[in-house]
């Protein structure tokens, strides 16, 4: 069968044109290669292994790589973690290699997180002590090494190199490959290895999500796929392990995944993130990719390169390291289609070139992996974004280039204090420097996000200030840049991701031109934002513009204190106080003993001392939500495991006859564990718990409602007569609406995305940021007072249709909208026929329908996606706090607060409810799910036949067609394109992808 490789002539502009780059390097290094070309004393000519260093089998008791196709022949952790340990022991004595084991934490389900480091007894004795190899490369990383002295050490100190396994718990064949790698590195007396445990510390991570690979499935307990937290890192086994990297810092990262069929080893696909350094894409692109193929070659291996794989949105094993350690970081891919063995040993292969054509040319690497770290930081200083380059010609132009400088990232002192501060903590966790302005600064060139041209304005004192002229300026435009100037229209995932986005930072924003000169500022740790007043007040306020805020009232009202919120903004104690204020009652704080100090410590969250309620506010009941899931019982989940499940508390396992639980655990997960929200007030309600009325028997609050639907009949009418009552319900997305609607408690309805469309422009969000506007008024949008913004994650997100929030005229009063998209609406980044007159512009996404005595909330888009956006949280847990009784008034200078007003809503008259029927949205399709491959209408025979080429699986074949437009035709394979087959779908749109290369065919736009 010939090899899938891409033909020769494929990139071979860049390509030549980089490999010059390494060509000068190591013309320049080769006259003092000598000295490193001695061989380490007593080593063997010819390859022999040393018998002290157990083999797999001794320890574990069967073959390494023993089993047949897929990927149940894979051995659990404790066996792989067994074959390391032993290594480790036999090696404590050995002259020739030494491996010792470092643990960095625990998985969700309470398994050892641990790497492992092997290398010359020399080198580990020197790694961290000593000679410090460590912190002398994580001081070039950092700045504090200068570069002169980081080329001075080039031949003199070890290079790192890190080799890990997927994160992907059902692709482990690399867990064994590098168990075998271990041995040989550790066994083989050879003078090659042993030249290259001298010049190399191998940082080996068999297992990076043991809770998946036992369960064999693919995410994490929790069901969140761990490729796509690598940046955000909210899954435990991604938090605990990427600030390694800061420590130990690699000039390559392996990430070794599973797919179908073949062998995937990078040079990538386009769309390449324009900040990936020059020194990752040539080093991939010059020297590993052609070694492995090479070494490929010479085993007669079937390959593939390019391929579907993209290097652009920084959340995987390849973007974030590449990014944030400077490293080739690179997805390797090995069909699970052959014998167990056979799929480590090719992960073995490749592994094993990497780690030799970095030694043999270790001068030349490390000194381009040092200039890289001087060279961002004078691309800061200057305010410079990289351009976009493409790395292969598939596409005739790139579409579009960074076009504006960026300097720095600040933050007001006094807006969404919590949120910022853990942003800026998450950023300096993997090694990044903050700083705080000491005085005023006057500045031009102030871009607040969102926002359009920049502005002259005043930074007040205490501004933080995360400048660009630092060595990781690379990986902080990649994640905090509002727009990632995508080159093409490709996407493998989604378009946009910024973290102050994300997190709703309106009114933060970035230096388009240089601070003037002489301001003062002082690097900070923590940025300790949480303070409080040093005596008893009556009344202590804080603003609820962050989430973090937000839970503090939670954990407040968990612990029985007397909360309030005030309705409107004010000005008290010196400064201005946004809507929903939170207002906690002193003589309760003290009576229940809670330590505020600590907690606004722990939420960077600043307390105010006030002497009364100097604004209408309303009383906060403490919240009962009612986490609902459409099974009959609760999945299972790793707050309450369930013995009955394959994996109990892993919740991509249920028993059987349970659904799934993706969509509860998720939310769970958000709430619970990265929001921190006290557990105890989210319990499951199930259909049957529903069905029986236990919201009103059972007093809750709310029932949240996570993407899922109510269908109308029993569960649905207790949901109508909660609500009546004074419940409040939230719902997400087109499930949560329909659910709504079939309770008879709103006629709010959608019109389809493809009415948006225009000729031969599908209407697209494929996880699209816009701006967007807050009615502070509502109790939904509190805190809200600088606006904020959207992220659709998909464009079959609802789009709500204005015309359907009148009500029915009775029962149904008019809805409000607490959260509209912008008019004019302005996309950051790339979305497709979504702006403009009759687009999204002034649509409602976050409805609020009243009804009897309760509220309906519901959510346009995705509030839980990846647990990826606070700004989004703030939105829900403002909807779980909806105020139930009548506006209080102010209250001046006093302790006490007055009686709570009479609730201000009635329920209805059970006789004039509105019916419980099915009542399904408008009909609109998830476009998102189809791949779609747009070429120019000329080329509609050559798209044809690639397609034919390209033997699509029957199942993909039924749903293929053709959407023509005057001057396009767009090939288009309905519902092929699911989060969990990316790895597979891959083999056959690659296929059609490379014939239309071959036939010179220009891809307008992709999605695949
Ligand atoms: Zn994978």
């Amino acid at each position: 069968m010939p090899s899938l490789t891409m033909p020769l002539t494929r990139g071979l502009g860049r390509a030549a044109a980089l490999a010059l780059v390494f060509a000068a390097l190591l013309a320049v290094l080769a006259p003092a290669r000598s000295s490193a070309d001695v061989d380490p004393a007593g080593c063997t000519d010819d390859v022999q292994y040393d018998p002290s260093i157990p083999t797999y089998q001794d320890v574990v008791g069967r073959p390494l790589g023993d089993g047949p196709t897929g990927n149940t022949g894979r051995d659990v952790t404790a066996d792989i973690y067994k074959y390391f340990d032993a290594v480790v022991a036999a090696s404590q004595s050995n002259p020739r290699v030494r491996v010792i084991e470092k643990p960095y934490g625990r998985s969700v389900l309470g398994q050892r997180l641990q790497f492992y480091v092997l290398g010359t007894p020399d080198n580990i004795a020197n790694l961290d002590a000593g000679r410090r190899d460590a912190p002398f490369w994580a001081g070039v990383r950092d700045g504090s090494v200068s570069e002169a002295a980081g080329l001075a050490a080039v031949r003199t100190r070890p290079v790192f190199g890190w080799v890990t396994a997927t994160p992907h718990g059902a692709e482990p064949a690399a867990g064994e490959a590098i168990a075998r790698n271990l041995y040989e590195l550790a066994a083989r007396t050879d003078c090659w290895n042993a030249r290259r445990l001298r010049d190399m510390d191998f940082f080996l991570l068999p297992v990076r999500n043991p809770d998946g690979r036992d369960a064999i499935q693919r995410t994490s307990a929790w069901t969140f796929d761990h490729n796509r937290d690598f940046g955000t890192q909210n899954q435990i086994e991604n938090g605990a392990f990427l600030p390694q990297f800061k420590p130990y810092p690699g000039v390559f990262f392996i990430d070794a995944h599973q797919t179908g069929n073949g062998y995937f080893f990078p040079p990538n696909e386009d769309p390449v993130h324009h900040e990936i350094s020059d020194f990752t894409v040539d080093f991939i692109g010059d020297l590993i990719g052609p070694a492995i193929r090479q070494a490929f070659n010479d085993q007669s291996i079937d390959y593939f390169n390019y391929d579907t794989y993209d290097l652009f949105v920084p959340e995987y094993g390849d973007t974030v390291p590449s990014l944030l350690s400077g490293a080739a970081g690179m997805t390797f891919e090995k069909g699970t289609s052959e014998l167990y063995g056979k799929q480590v040993y090719e992960h073995y292969v490749a592994i094993d070139e990497t780690i030799n054509v970095t030694v043999r040319n270790k001068a030349a690497v490390l000194t381009g992996w040092v200039k890289q770290w001087a060279e961002a930081v004078r691309q800061g200083a200057n305010c410079f974004l990289e351009p976009n380059e493409l790395v292969s010609p598939l596409v005739e132009a790139i579409r579009r280039q960074p076009d504006y400088n960026v300097c720095g990232y600040f933050f007001r002192p006094d807006r969404h204090e919590g949120d910022a501060a853990a942003l800026i903590r998450h950023m300096q966790n993997q090694g990044v420097h903050v700083y705080r302005f000491g005085h005023d600064v006057n500045t031009n060139g102030v871009r607040e996000f969102g926002q359009d041209g920049p502005s002259t304005t005043v930074l007040p004192k205490g501004t933080l200030y995360m400048p660009l002229n630092q060595p990781l300026k690379h990986w902080i435009q990649s994640v905090m840049g509002e727009d990632p100037f995508e080159p093409l229209e490709f996407f493998y995932d989604v378009a946009t991701w910024s973290y102050p986005l994300h997190r709703g930072l309106a009114g933060d924003g970035f230096l388009t031109s240089q601070l003037p000169p002489g301001v003062q500022m002082t690097e900070i740790g923590d940025p300790g934002l949480g303070t409080v007043p040093a005596s008893p007040q009556p009344v202590y306020a804080f603003e609820t513009d962050s989430m973090q805020a937000l839970a503090m009232v939670f954990e407040l009202l968990d612990r029985g204190v007397t909360v309030d919120r005030g309705r409107d903004a004010f000005d008290a104690a010196g400064r201005r106080f946004t809507t929903g204020t939170a207002l906690v009652n002193g003589a309760s704080l003290a009576a229940r003993g809670v330590d505020l100090a600590a907690l606004a410590s722990r939420r960077a969250t600043p307390v105010t001392g006030l002497d009364g309620y100097p604004v209408a506010h309303y009383a906060m009941e403490t919240p009962k939500v009612g986490m609902y899931t459409p099974g009959t019982s609760e999945p299972n989940n790793p707050i309450r495991p369930n013995a009955g499940a394959p994996s109990p508390g892993h919740c991509a396992t249920q028993q059987a006859g349970a659904s799934t639980a993706a969509n509860y655990c998720v939310a769970l997960f958000t709430l619970t564990q990265k929001d921190g929200l006290p557990a105890s007030m989210f319990t499951p309600v199930t259909s049957l718990d529903l069905a029986a009325n236990r919201l009103v028997t059972q007093d809750y609050t709310v029932l949240l409602n996570a993407n899922g639907t109510i269908p109308a009949g029993p569960g649905a009418t207790a949901l109508q007569s909660f609500v009546n009552q004074g419940g409040t319900y939230v719902g997400t997305l087109a499930p949560g609406t329909t659910s709504a609607r079939n309770a008879g408690l709103t006629t709010l309805n959608t019109v389809a995305g493809s009415t948006l469309n225009e000729p031969g422009r599908t209407f697209s969000t494929p996880g699209s940021n816009f701006t967007a506007s807050f009615a502070t008024a509502n109790p939904v949008a509190w805190g809200f007072d600088d606006q904020g913004f959207i992220y659709r994650d998909n464009s079959s997100n609802p789009i709500y249709d204005p015309a359907t929030m009148t009500g029915n005229g009775s029962t149904i009063p008019p809805a409000t909208a607490a959260v509209r998209y912008a008019a004019p609406l302005k996309s950051l980044g790339y979305s497709r026929s979504a702006t403009g007159p009759g687009k999204l512009d002034g649509r409602p996404d976050v409805v609020d329908q009243p009804f009897g005595g309760g509220h309906a909330v519901m959510i346009g888009h995705d509030a839980f996606y990846r647990a990826w956006k606070e700004s989004d949280e703030r939105i829900v847990l403002n909807a779980l706090l909806y105020p139930t009784g009548g506006v209080k008034p102010p209250v001046a200078g006093a302790p006490r607060q007055a009686p709570a007003a009479p609730v201000d809503a009635q329920p209805l008259p059970k006789s004039t409810l509105p019916a419980v029927v099915s009542r399904p949205l408008r009909k609109g399709r998830a476009t998102d799910r189809d791949v779609r491959i747009q070429v120019a209408r000329r080329h509609a025979t050559k798209l044809r036949r690639a397609v034919r080429a390209a033997r699509l699986p029957k199942s993909a074949r039924k749903r293929v067609h053709y959407v023509k437009s005057r001057r396009t035709v767009t090939l288009v394979v309905a519902r092929a394109r699911t989060s969990a087959n990316d790895h597979r779908r891959g083999e056959w749109v690659r296929r059609i992808m490379g014939r239309l290369d071959r036939r010179g065919v220009k891809v307008l736009n992709a999605q695949l």
